[in-house]
């Protein structure tokens, strides 16, 4: 899996914005974020003192995340990144969403506390690391601020790092997970393609994709295929909504061999956002 450059994806994105100018206000965010990441994306340690064109360092991840069953990330030492890097990713970061009519007041307060390192920048990304919700939470509270938006954050500045050990794992490491939560960051699939019959489950924050079985609820583990439904929406075959009558979380499913044209990488979700709309009407939740 090669990523494209950054000139590349924004130049992509620009003609998704021409398709559909109605997504025009998610996709310029991306645009706007892919830039805030670009010092640490044309990187070659991505924020990192890993010198990842050591093949050992993912193999040593990899065996220890198929032993565990746990993802990758759940393995990196937060003190492997780089703290000015972070920083310096946080604050384009914070800059892109201001621009986007983000209130400035707590963005600001936020990057001087951290600068300041009253909050220890390597304890907010070790806990987005192992996907820790409660911290979040607690952090969100504090600031009152949605905890979504903190580790919206926190995940632009470690994305990278994270998209560089999707690209170099072995292909048979994610046919082989046969789990919800990505292999790689623990994060839960909002998107998944068709492809020949199975369900590649992609990653929207590392571009992992992966393998799990047909007939699984992604969110509560529900393998009981008559709790497991489907919404199409209407004209639109190339799309569907899996859902779980037990949970109510969904979904959303791309059959890439009834796509017009293919939707570019790491644009699956902002691309399918009419599929969200369709889920809440019928009283889904989005994980
Ligand atoms: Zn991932
Ligand atoms: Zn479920």
């Amino acid at each position: 899996m090669e990523i494209p450059s950054i000139d590349d994806q924004i130049a992509v994105t620009d003609r998704m914005i021409e398709d559909r100018p109605d997504l025009s206000n998610p996709l310029e965010l991306h645009k706007k974020i892919l830039q805030a990441q670009r010092q640490v994306r044309e990187s070659p340690k991505k924020g990192t003192d890993v010198d990842w064109d050591d093949k050992s360092i993912i193999d040593d991840l990899q065996r220890k995340a198929v032993r565990s069953g746990q993802p990758i990330a759940s393995f990196l030492d937060p003190s492997i990144f780089d703290s000015k890097a972070l920083l310096h990713t946080i604050g384009q970061v914070i800059g892109a969403l201001i621009e986007k009519g983000v209130k400035e007041d707590w963005p600001k307060k936020f990057l001087d506390e951290v600068k300041r390192g009253e909050t220890n920048i390597l304890d907010l990304v070790g806990a987005a690391m192992k996907g820790d919700a409660e911290y979040f939470k607690r952090y969100g509270e504090r600031f009152e601020v949605s905890p979504a938006l903190i580790l919206f954050i926190i995940n632009s500045s470690i994305q990278p790092c994270l998209e560089e050990i999707a690209k170099r794992v072995d292909p048979s490491f994610l046919e082989r997970w046969w789990k919800a939560p990505c292999p790689i960051c623990g994060r839960r699939p909002m998107v998944a393609k068709l492809r020949a019959r199975k369900r590649h489950l992609t990653c929207t924050l590392c571009g992992a994709v992966y393998l799990a079985d047909l007939f699984l609820c992604v969110n509560c583990g529900n393998v009981d295929p008559y709790t497991l439904k489907f919404l199409a929406p209407e004209g639109h075959s190339e799309f569907r909504v899996d859902f779980c009558e037990k949970c109510k979380h969904y979904l959303k499913v791309i059959d890439e061999n009834r796509l017009k044209s293919p939707i570019p990488r790491g644009l699956e979700d902002i691309m399918t956002i009419d599929l969200d709309l369709m889920a809440k009407r019928a009283g889904l939740i989005r994980a």
